[in-house]
């Protein structure tokens, strides 16, 4: 699938928050958040009230510029999240969570969800003993998740390995730190994804326009 390749930093002012897109300089005083805290462009400082769609627009743009995905792709969750049980707004993020380019950057082998597409895209990655190169894999309880042998030493991966105790610890996957490895214990809890703050009831409202 393709993706959004253009400056990410702008995406977070845009949003009014971070999104935490570009690894440890978001946790830095460079945050472009932190030093322009107003929307990017000519008007960026111009106060402008939204409307109720705009809300629910923007809403639906942040999460999926968290999740690094475009139009087509995002869509296609929330279809197939409203056709499952329970919580449609749940079921979306759950989907999204379980991104196998995502469950590598909770695992802390990528810095960034990007650099997790990377990862899984350069063949670094193998689920349950087998390489998988498909980013938008959808992992399942029970999986285990482990960089390949080979590519443990990979500057990228040890580099995030080092970062990440900072980062939020999520109870839905298990880490092996010295092994390069996760298991996938369950399904992901909705109350673990807090950071950044997400109102995924305005997502379904967006759609259900
Ligand atoms: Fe850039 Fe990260 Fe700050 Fe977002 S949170 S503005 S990606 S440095």
């Amino acid at each position: 699938m393709a993706r959004y390749i253009g400056p990410v930093c702008k995406l977070c002012r845009r949003e009014g928050g971070k999104l935490y897109l570009k690894g440890e300089r978001c946790y830095s005083e460079k945050c472009a958040v932190t030093r322009r805290p107003y929307p990017p462009g000519q008007h960026g400082q111009a106060r402008i009230k939204l409307s109720e769609y705009g809300l629910r627009l923007r809403e639906k743009q942040k999460v999926r510029r968290i999740y690094g995905i475009l139009e087509r792709q995002f869509s296609s969750y929330f279809a197939r999240a409203a056709r499952m049980k329970g919580s449609t707004g749940e079921n979306m993020l759950s989907l999204l969570e379980r991104r196998l380019d995502n469950v590598v950057y909770r695992m802390g082998f990528a810095a960034t969800r990007a650099e997790g597409r990377q990862i899984v895209k350069h063949n670094h990655i193998h689920v349950n003993g087998r390489r998988v190169n498909i980013p938008s894999f959808v992992v399942k309880a029970g999986d285990k998740v482990e960089v390949r042998e080979a590519s443990r030493q990979v500057k990228l991966v040890q580099d995030a390995l080092a970062a990440f105790e900072r980062r939020p610890q999520l109870s839905w996957l298990e880490v092996d730190k010295a092994n390069v490895a996760g298991t996938v214990k369950g399904l992901p809890l909705r109350e673990e994804l807090n950071e950044p703050a997400i109102k995924e009831q305005y997502v379904v409202e967006y759609y259900s326009r």
